[in-house]
């Protein structure tokens, strides 16, 4: 039963770089998957090609028991809604409040202004900030930032969350605080995928591992 499927993948930019070579990887619903490999070795590629940021050059991509390459537009919206993402500089909304940044993705969705009420400060609370709601993202740290942005991503209640790079901007404490918040977001259910080129973090979670290296895909565990 996979969420997540991708066989026989090769992407190549438009500028010739090679950044995946024949990739297959099959991602089972709920599972935790980390996605490690030093920079430039296709990671953040292959998180675009699952969001449809991006489109295989060869192979197929499913997510949701759909096939990317057949979808275009309001189709393609609609099931990037279904998956979450998290991005290692946050892109948080400067000016708006941590509220009103994550109140925003479900606005744009068309949720009912009382559904965003019910939803919010649940949401915070999942990641420790519901105390921060009317708080400015420049007010917080580092670690505050990447947790609203976890909050942005996960409020519409997706049920796949990929993270690229998360803990990059993050010292080791925040970095292992992310990672509980993503756990904690598993064991109800999300499938979720995050990279990272942290070995110890890897090492810490006890999760499956595969590996990318010059765009090549190895299973570690
Ligand atoms: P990682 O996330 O592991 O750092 P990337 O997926 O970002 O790796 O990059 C893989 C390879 O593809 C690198 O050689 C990188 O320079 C190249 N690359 C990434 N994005 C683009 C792009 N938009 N255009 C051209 N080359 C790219
Ligand atoms: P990250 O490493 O945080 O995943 P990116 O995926 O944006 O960041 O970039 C990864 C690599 O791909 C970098 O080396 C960057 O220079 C290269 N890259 C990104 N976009 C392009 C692009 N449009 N053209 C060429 N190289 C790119």
């Amino acid at each position: 039963d996979s969420i997540v499927r991708l066989q026989q993948v090769t992407k190549v930019y438009a500028n010739g770089s090679r950044a995946l070579e024949n990739v297959n990887l099959q991602v089972r619903r709920g599972d935790f998957l980390f996605v490690t490999g030093p920079s430039g070795s296709g990671k953040s590629t292959l998180l675009k090609l699952l969001y449809g940021a991006e489109r295989p050059t060869q192979g197929q991509v499913q997510v949701h028991d759909t096939n990317l390459s057949d979808l275009r537009g309001d189709r393609l919206s609609m099931l990037r809604r279904r998956i979450g993402v998290v991005f290692q500089d946050y892109k948080l909304i400067p000016r708006r409040t941590v509220a009103e940044n994550v109140a925003f993705v479900l606005q744009a969705q068309g949720y009912a202004r009382r559904e965003i009420q019910r939803r919010l400060l649940p949401t915070l609370k999942m990641v420790g900030l519901h105390d921060k709601a009317e708080r400015f993202p420049d007010e917080l740290s580092g670690g505050e930032q990447q947790r609203v942005s976890i909050a942005r991503a996960i409020v519409s209640t997706p049920p796949i969350l990929l993270a690229d790079e998360p803990t990059g901007n993050l010292d080791a404490d925040n970095s292992w605080q992310v990672i509980k918040i993503l756990k904690k977001l598993n064991a109800v259910g999300i499938t979720v995928i995050i990279t990272t080129h942290d070995d110890r973090l890897v090492r810490m979670s006890n999760h499956p591992v595969v590996q990318l290296c010059n765009g090549r895909l190895f299973h570690v565990n």
